[in-house]
């Protein structure tokens, strides 16, 4: 069996996700299993990382953008609403707290969730 990206070149193995065969330059160790470097690729774009500072000056910036940025556009949009009724109710004063209490939690949150989601503790 020849690589598959290098047909002058005798396989070491096969890759254990799409079986073709691969030579000691292509090949990539996963565990206890050979992969090639397309599928090594492809799995690993699909493991999420997120940035729990980026997701907090999101959240600053705008309460419910760094739970978007998170992936959880229902938290996000939810916040958002509560943010821009803050808004208004800066005309009755007592949007100075709730919008204070609003931006604390939804940027502990988006850091916290981001931290969460590159642990592996959530997948979306
Ligand atoms: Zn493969
Ligand atoms: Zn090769």
């Amino acid at each position: 069996m020849q690589c598959f990206a290098h047909t002058d070149v005798e396989a070491i193995g096969s890759c254990s996700n799409c079986g073709r065969g691969i030579c000691n330059n292509c090949s990539i160790e996963v565990g206890d299993r050979l992969k090639c470097r397309n599928c090594v690729k492809i799995s690993g774009s699909s493991q999420q990382i997120k940035n729990p500072g980026l997701a907090a000056v999101l959240s600053f910036f705008f309460a419910g953008l760094g739970q978007i940025y998170n992936g959880q556009m229902a938290k996000g949009l939810i916040l958002m609403a509560v943010d821009i009724l803050n808004f208004f109710l800066l005309f009755i004063l007592i949007g100075f707290i709730t919008g204070l209490i609003t931006k604390i939690y939804a940027i502990s949150d988006a850091y916290n969730t981001a931290n969460r989601i590159n642990s592996g503790e959530i997948k979306d």
